[in-house]
């Protein structure tokens, strides 16, 4: 059986990615601060949700509800019937709500759409200041191969997103998370603020796409095709 692909509703990324986010595979989008990244997985969700299907949505920012009634408007609340929302306060929590979400999406008993993680590294980070780096490291890696095996076996796709750090030798955006995150994401997008309004989105790893960019806008109601991508 071939790759699916969840259309994005963004038509110049669906170019880019050849029609979606593959719908057996984690995407992984990174980028700094105010790059669009919550936004793009509100974008999405929206959409999958008021197609009628599930969205399992894990918010470690606890941020989605009021943006998804800018999107929604009045339709906010029947949007929420279609959305498993959770806000772990910390890793543990994450752990947890990721399990439960991967497991209830693997039963099959309610037809998923898209499985969300933003962010999938904040908490992340924080312990890695601390000496339960190793732990949080490990918590990680367990995490993302669920995500992995969820995708995989339940047919959902899976987008996830991560936090950057500034390499001092080059001055470049580095995605946290280390090798396994960049292993385990068959798809990689870095989002990057343009001027205003306008985002830029860099295919850095895909399985049958070529590399290149596309534009978006941010707007009042979501996310549009900007430019020429
Ligand atoms: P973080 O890493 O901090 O979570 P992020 O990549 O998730 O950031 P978003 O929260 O998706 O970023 O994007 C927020 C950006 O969108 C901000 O720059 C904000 O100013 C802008 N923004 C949000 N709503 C609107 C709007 N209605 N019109 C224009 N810009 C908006
Ligand atoms: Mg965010």
């Amino acid at each position: 059986m071939g790759t699916d692909r969840l259309p994005t509703g963004i038509p110049s990324v669906d170019r880019l990615l050849g029609g979606g986010l593959e719908t057996d595979s984690v995407t992984e989008v990174y980028g700094e601060g105010g790059s669009g990244k919550t936004l793009f997985c509100l974008e999405v969700a929206h959409r999958v949700a008021r197609e009628n299907r599930w969205v399992f949505y894990i918010d470690t920012e606890g941020v989605s509800v009021d943006r998804l009634r800018s999107m929604a408007g009045d339709g906010l609340e029947k949007l929420l019937k279609r959305f498993l929302l959770s806000t772990p306060k910390d890793l543990d929590e994450q752990t947890a709500a990721v399990r439960t979400a991967c497991s209830l999406a693997r039963e099959g008993r309610r037809a998923v759409g898209l499985l969300v993680v933003d962010s999938a590294t904040a908490y992340y980070r924080l312990s890695l200041s601390g000496p339960g780096e190793d732990d949080a490291r490990q918590a990680l890696s367990l995490e993302i191969s669920d995500l992995v095996l969820t995708a995989l076996r339940a047919h959902v796709p899976v987008l996830i997103t991560n936090q950057v750090w500034r390499s001092l030798r080059d001055g470049h955006l580095e995605p946290l998370g280390g090798s396994f995150l960049n292993h385990a994401a068959k798809t990689i997008l870095f989002f990057e603020r343009l001027p205003g309004p306008r985002r830029r989105v860099v295919l850095m790893k895909h399985r049958d796409r070529p590399e290149g960019s596309a534009e978006f806008r941010i707007t009042e109601r979501g996310l549009e095709s900007a430019g020429s991508g």
